[in-house]
């Protein structure tokens, strides 16, 4: 995620915080000291590391559990608004789904349960404000966060954990895409219910919300986008009329393709074959750090994926997430047989969307 920073692995896993959370602490200790004085300005803010910590502790659950089903955790993120753990594919099979969630609230309930052991009797539980007049206040306002974390948590809001719950137990009995539009619907109905009621009592939660609801539309994507792609072989929507450059051809040569084809990213063949691919946004970084004349095997990506024309679509597109390319070349034998960028699959989307409308079955010049 963009203006986050690394801050460490736990179990592998890298640890992430987002920089506005800096701006929630700094907030949370200048409001408070200005009105209650230093000592209460950073009891507050220990108190919010405190919750943080709680919800890592909740998200490295998420991330161990999907971990046990062969899914590898990538990084847990903390945001202002919460945690984040992204995995690089959720499991498909709905138990597993179930209980990647559920662990979170779990986790919360039990932390609740042990700081009332230890010291519950004598605190009690309460729901603190930012103010916290003793360490005792702090126990009990710790205690009530971690219930109230699994209670909004289990909220059937996709993508939170009780969404994710929700969509485990409608893919037992209907099919991933029609459970996931289900699930992504209710979760949506809920987020505009937190915006509007947010904007008449808190705030905070009109910014969960919308978060929510965007959240939830791009999983929707997503999942239906994975299962068009499923099936179809890359061969089928490679680009086999494309223009390469050679690693001595000047970024100007390759601007000028650029500009008046319609490729968005180019093969680069070296004597023995390809040694690399120029990306949009390789040409026009490279032409703004180095200038027209530097040669493009200066700014290729050497570190590009090739797949074989016969692998699923759908992994085509795994890839190109997972390492955030824009564009994978096709190779068999050796040999190139063509490049499948994101601009590729949503053509190849579009002539076959058109094709089924067409009462031929000919040939469509798509020139
Ligand atoms: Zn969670």
């Amino acid at each position: 995620m963009k203006w986050s920073i690394s801050v460490g692995k736990i179990f592998g896993i890298n640890l992430r915080i987002h920089l506005t959370f800096f701006l929630l602490l700094f907030f949370v200790f200048a409001s408070v000291s200005s009105e209650r004085g230093l000592k209460a300005g950073l009891m507050s803010t220990l108190f919010i590391c405190a919750i943080f910590a709680c919800v890592v502790i909740h998200e490295v659950g998420h991330s161990l559990i999907a971990r046990r089903f062969g899914k590898e955790p990538r990084s847990i993120t903390l945001l202002p608004i919460g945690g984040m753990a992204e995995v690089e594919e959720m499991p498909k099979k709905p138990m597993q789904e179930i209980a990647i969630a559920l662990i979170g609230p779990l986790i919360n309930l039990v932390i609740a349960g042990l700081l009332y052991l230890l010291a519950g009797s004598q605190v009690g539980i309460s729901l603190p404000g930012l103010y916290l007049e003793s360490a005792g206040a702090f126990v009990s306002g710790l205690i009530g966060v971690n219930i109230m974390l699994a209670v909004f948590n289990l909220i059937p809001a996709f993508p939170m954990d009780g969404g994710r719950v929700l969509r485990g137990i409608l893919a037992t009995k209907l099919d991933y895409v029609r459970a996931t539009t289900l699930a992504v619907g209710i979760g949506q109905a809920v987020s505009i219910f937190f915006i509007f009621f947010g904007l008449l009592s808190n705030l905070w939660l009109t910014i969960i919300g919308i978060f929510l609801y965007l959240g939830a539309g791009s999983e929707k994507q997503q999942v239906i986008l994975q299962s068009l792609l499923a099936n179809v072989p890359a061969g089928e929507a490679m680009t086999t009329e494309y223009t390469s450059l050679k690693p001595d051809n000047s970024l100007a040569d390759a601007l000028e393709h650029f500009h008046h084809g319609n490729q968005q990213d180019f093969p680069v063949i070296g004597d023995y074959g390809i040694v690399g691919v120029l990306t949009r946004d390789r040409i026009l970084s490279g032409i703004h750090t180095r200038g027209l004349d530097a040669p493009v095997s200066e700014v290729m990506d050497r570190e590009f994926v090739t797949v074989s024309p016969r692998m699923g679509l759908d992994e085509v597109y795994k890839r190109l997430m997972a390492d955030k390319k824009t564009a994978v070349v096709v190779v068999e034998d050796g040999r190139l047989e063509g490049i499948i960028g994101l601009d590729s699959i949503s053509r190849y989307f579009m002539i076959k969307t058109a094709l089924k409308g067409t009462t031929t079955d000919g040939f469509i010049p798509l020139s």
